[in-house]
C-alpha cells in the first residue's frame, strides 16, 4: 500500500467533508451561496492543514455547473462536472496552483500574470492558487500587486501562506483572510476511527492516541502516518507496532522516569535513560512523552474534573500528581521541551538527555529553594519558576558603539527651520510644553539628524524621548534645555553625544542642558501618534469594506482580529 493512499482517497472535495475548520467552511460557505464573492483570498496555517483543499473546493465553487450543465456559483460543488472533475483530477485548465516555495521568482510570476489575461477555458473563473505565497520575492510580489488590485472579472487569488507575517502589507491587505486552525488531537482521532472504520482496518485506541497526537493538528500527517502504520503492522493498526515506528515512548516508561526525578535518585533515572536506549526509543520521543505526562499531571493538580476517568494514561497522571509539586511539575515541564532542542547539539543524543534530566536533579527540592530576598516584591512566581532564572548568564551590558564625529559636509544653516511645518504630523502637545512650535522644532531636527545617521545608540535614544522646553538665546553659546524622564538617558555622554551632533547638523554653537521630569511633547510620541493614527485610517478602511461588512453582520462571532490589519 503506498503511503499516500488514504491521504489521497479521504482528501475532502466538499466543503461539508472538511474536520475541524468549521469557522472557515461556514464563512466561504455562506459567501459563496449569496454570491459575494472577493477577487482574492488568503488562507493561512500550518502545513498539512487543508489550505490547499480549501483553495480547490473554493475553485469547484466558483466553476460547477452542476449534473445537468445549469448550476451557478454554489457552496456545495456537484463533483461529477466538467469543472468539479476536472479539477478533482489535477487537469483543469483553468485552476492553477504555483508553489512559490520552488517557483518564487519574477519570472514565474509574469508567466502567470500573461495566464490571468486569457479566458477560462471551461468555467467562470480562473483562479490562481499560489501556495507559500510568503516565500515569492519582493519583485514577484510587486509585479503581482497590480494585477491583485485590479483583476479582471474572470480571474480569482488564492494565495497560501504558513507564514503570514512575512507577507507584504500591500498584498495582505489586497486579501480576504482565514486562518485554518491546527485540529485538536481528539478531532484527528475520531476522523481516524471512522476513516479505519470504513477501511475495515483492526486498531488499538492506544495506536490511535499516538496516531492523532504525532499528526500535530494536520489530518493529512495523520492519515499518512495510519497509511505506513497499517503496511508496518501487516494490514492492523496495534499499539506496540505504532510506537515502535514513531520511536515512541510508553507511557509507563515515562511515568517510572518521573518517579525516579520525584524521589530525587539520580541512579534509578540513568537506569531508566538506559533501559530506554535499550529499547530503542529516540530520545526526543523520550523528552516529548515526558512533556505531555507532566502536562496531565499538571491538569490532575489544578482541574481533576478534566481528566478522562476512563483514559489509563490519565489515570496514571493522577496518581503520579501527588508525587511533584506543581512548580516541580512546571519546571520538569519546562525542562523537558527545551531540552529536546539541546538533543542535536551533542552526538550522542542519549548523554544529551541524561543531562537534562540531571538538570531537574541540579535544582534543589522546593521546600529547600532560598527565595532571593530582591525578587520578593516583584516577582510572584513559585519558587521553583524563580529559580529557573538562577543559573542564567547575568545580562551582558552591551556598550553603545561610539558616535565618531566625523566632519560631514554639511551646509551651515544660520537658523533652526521655521515652525510649523507643512508636513508635521499631529501629535499630543503635552500641557506642561511651555511653547508648542518648540516640540515641532525638535521634532524636524531630531529628524533630519536621524535621516542622515547622525545620531545612533543611547544618544538617538536620548533625543526621541526629550523633550525640548526651553532655548535661551541670551546665554553664550545659547543654551537648550531637554527635559527627559530617565536617569539613565541622562549621562553625561549621551548629552555630549547629542549636542556634538546638534552643533554639527545647525552649525551653531550651544549647550544642551538635561533636567529630569515628564517631557510630555517627544519624538517617540509623534511618531507612536502617527501611527495610530496611519492604524486608525487603514482600519476605517477595512471597516468600510462592503464584503466585511456582510461578514461581520452575518456572523455574531466575526470579528476583525486586532492587529492583523497593517497600514500599506
Ligand atoms: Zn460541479
Amino acid at each position: 500500500m503506498s503511503s499516500q493512499v488514504l491521504a489521497r482517497k479521504y482528501r475532502p472535495r466538499k466543503f461539508s467533508e472538511m474536520v475541524g475548520q468549521a469557522h472557515v467552511v461556514q464563512a466561504l460557505g455562506n459567501a459563496l451561496s449569496q454570491g459575494r464573492l472577493h477577487h482574492a483570498y488568503l488562507f493561512t496555517g500550518t502545513r498539512g492543514i487543508g489550505k490547499t483543499t480549501v483553495s480547490r473546493i473554493l475553485a469547484k465553487s466558483l466553476n460547477c455547473t452542476g449534473p445537468d450543465g445549469t448550476g451557478g456559483i454554489t457552496a456545495d460543488p456537484c463533483g461529477v462536472c466538467t469543472s468539479c472533475t476536472e479539477i478533482d483530477a489535477d487537469r483543469s485548465l483553468d485552476y492553477v496552483e504555483l508553489d512559490a516555495a520552488s517557483n518564487r521568482g519574477i519570472d514565474e510570476v509574469r508567466d502567470l500574470i500573461e495566464r490571468a489575461t486569457y479566458k477560462p477555458a471551461t468555467g467562470r473563473f480562473k483562479v490562481f492558487m499560489i501556495d507559500e505565497a510568503h516565500q515569492l520575492t519582493k519583485d514577484a510580489f510587486n509585479a503581482l500587486l497590480k494585477t491583485l488590485e485590479e483583476p479582471p472579472e474572470h480571474l480569482k487569488f488564492v494565495l497560501a501562506t504558513t507564514d503570514p507575517e512575512k507577507m507584504l502589507p500591500t498584498v495582505l491587505s489586497r486579501c480576504l483572510q482565514f486562518n485554518l486552525r491546527p485540529m485538536a488531537p481528539d478531532t484527528v482521532r475520531e476522523h481516524l476511527r471512522a476513516v479505519l472504520v470504513a477501511e475495515h482496518v483492526a486498531f488499538d485506541e492506544g495506536a490511535l492516541r499516538l496516531l492523532g497526537r504525532a499528526a500535530r493538528g494536520s489530518m493529512r500527517d495523520a492519515l499518512s502516518l495510519a497509511d505506513q502504520a497499517i503496511a508496518y503492522g501487516a494490514g492492523t493498526l496495534r499499539d506496540e507496532a505504532v510506537r515502535q515506528m514513531l520511536g515512541a515512548v510508553d507511557r509507563a516508561r515515562a511515568a517510572s522516569l518521573v518517579q525516579a526525578l520525584a524521589a530525587r535518585d539520580a541512579k534509578a533515572m540513568l537506569a531508566e535513560v538506559d533501559a530506554l536506549r535499550e529499547h530503542g526509543a529516540s530520545a526526543s520521543g523520550v523528552l516529548e512523552e515526558l512533556a505531555l505526562l507532566l502536562q496531565r499531571m499538571a491538569v490532575a493538580q489544578t482541574v481533576p474534573e478534566a481528566l478522562d476517568a476512563s483514559d489509563a494514561d490519565d489515570a496514571d497522571a493522577a496518581s503520579l500528581a501527588t508525587a511533584l509539586a506543581a512548580d516541580e511539575v512546571q519546571l520538569l515541564y519546562s525542562m523537558a521541551l527545551h531540552g529536546r532542542a539541546e538533543l542535536s547539539l551533542m552526538s550522542d543524543e542519549y548523554a544529551a538527555l541524561s543531562m537534562v534530566l540531571l538538570r531537574f536533579l541540579a535544582f534543589p527540592s522546593e521546600a529547600a529553594v532560598p527565595v532571593r530576598p530582591e525578587l520578593k516584591p516583584r516577582d510572584n512566581r513559585p519558587p521553583a519558576a524563580q529559580a529557573l532564572r538562577a543559573p542564567a548568564p547575568p545580562a551582558l551590558a552591551v556598550p553603545a558603539p561610539p558616535v565618531l564625529a566625523v566632519p560631514a559636509p554639511t551646509p551651515a544653516v544660520s537658523r533652526v527651520p521655521a515652525a510649523p511645518l507643512a508636513n508635521v504630523p499631529a501629535a499630543a502637545v503635552a500641557p506642561d510644553s511651555a511653547d508648542p512650535a518648540l516640540g515641532e522644532r525638535w521634532f524636524e531636527i531630531v529628524k533630519a539628524l536621524d535621516q542622515r545617521g547622525a545620531i545612533a545608540a543611547m544618544a538617538r535614544e536620548l533625543a526621541c524621548s526629550a523633550g525640548l522646553v526651553g532655548v535661551d538665546d541670551s546665554r553664550t553659546p545659547p543654551v537648550w534645555r531637554l527635559r527627559v524622564a530617565s536617569d539613565t538617558l541622562r549621562a553625561d555622554a549621551h548629552r555630549d553625544r547629542l549636542q556634538a551632533a546638534l552643533v554639527q547638523h545647525l552649525g551653531l554653537p550651544l549647550r544642551l542642558e538635561l533636567e529630569p521630569g515628564e517631557p510630555g511633547d517627544t519624538v517617540a510620541r509623534r511618531d507612536a501618534a502617527e501611527k495610530a493614527r496611519r492604524q486608525a485610517a487603514a482600519e476605517a478602511l477595512i471597516q468600510a469594506d462592503p464584503v466585511v461588512q456582510a461578514l461581520v453582520g452575518e456572523f455574531k462571532t466575526a470579528r476583525l482580529v486586532p492587529g492583523s490589519i497593517r497600514p500599506a
